[in-house]
């Protein structure tokens, strides 16, 4: 179905490093990738260009623009996030989204990764002191610096700094011309080396997904959906928000299946039962 095909990846941050060689070696696809591709287009983790429409929607784009320039019928592209965690409070989650499009078949297939970070930060300093405490807080260099004036003025702006003494001589020659500068993380794939990781993670769950054939019409992408809730409380048995099912369902012709049990109990504990602990 895939073995030998090419497929057009939609990057200039080097994220073929991490997504060619699982696609070579679980699916038989070869991963190419134009030249001239300028997906800062597409948005910034900067935000001196703001990114149009959803997430999955970037994907889409970036993967297609890269099919488009190679002229293949199978695109892929990532497209990362960081906000506030889903369920846990308080926490910062980085989530990775990558597509998958084969024009050919009619498919378009989504594989996802999310973590709880804690390199993302930013900040205005105005001492070498605070730039050294700055980078020591993000993990640098496994986590890139960007520095520019201030955090609307996109004046001055360096990113992708990974070296030490190219840091502190860049913010020193700023700083002698301003009061303070603006520090953040380098969130670009090739200059931070936890969100690479979580695009390969999150490639690994696209080629599970791919895999995974619809068990009525044989398609690829058979992939899970929102689960049904009711796992029954240990205690009293009445149904608690935990899932009872996983849910898949395939794109092509809507069969679903539920999986019993997705998390390996068969009951909930007490504490999210809404009777016995309300
Ligand atoms: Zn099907
Ligand atoms: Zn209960």
């Amino acid at each position: 179905m895939f073995n030998d095909r090419l497929a057009a990846l939609g990057t200039m941050h080097q994220k073929q490093s991490v997504i060619a060689p699982l696609f070579k070696k679980e699916l038989g696809i070869v991963v190419r990738v134009p030249d001239d591709l300028n997906t800062n287009a597409f948005g910034t983790f900067t935000l001196d260009k703001k990114r149009l429409g959803t997430q999955k929607e970037a994907a889409i784009s970036k993967a297609k623009a890269a099919m488009e320039l190679l002229g293949l019928d199978i695109g892929i592209a990532s497209e990362g996030s960081f906000g506030p965690h889903p369920s846990v409070p308080f926490g910062v989650a980085n989530v990775e989204l990558v597509v998958f499009i084969d024009k050919k078949l009619d498919l378009e297939i989504f594989g996802g990764y999310i973590q709880i970070v804690n390199f993302a930060y930013n900040m205005s300093v105005s001492t070498i002191e605070e730039v050294l405490t700055f980078a020591q807080k993000i993990d640098f260099p496994k986590h890139g610096v960007v520095i520019r004036r201030s955090e609307k003025d996109y004046g001055e702006m360096v990113k992708g700094i990974v070296d030490k003494d190219e840091l502190v001589q860049i913010a020193t020659r700023l700083l002698i011309k301003h009061k303070s500068i603006w520090l953040e993380t380098d969130l670009r794939a090739h200059k931070n080396q936890s969100r690479m990781k979580n695009i390969e993670l999150a490639t690994i769950d696209l080629i599970e997904n791919i895999k995974r054939q619809c068990p009525k019409c044989c398609s690829p992408g058979f992939h899970k959906i929102s689960p049904k809730p009711g796992l029954p409380c240990q205690q009293c048995g009445r149904p608690t928000d935990l899932p009872l099912f996983d849910v898949y369902e395939c794109d092509k012709c809507r069969f679903t299946k539920d999986i019993i049990f997705p998390n390996q109990k068969q009951t909930a504990y007490a504490g999210y039962c809404d009777y016995c602990n309300p």
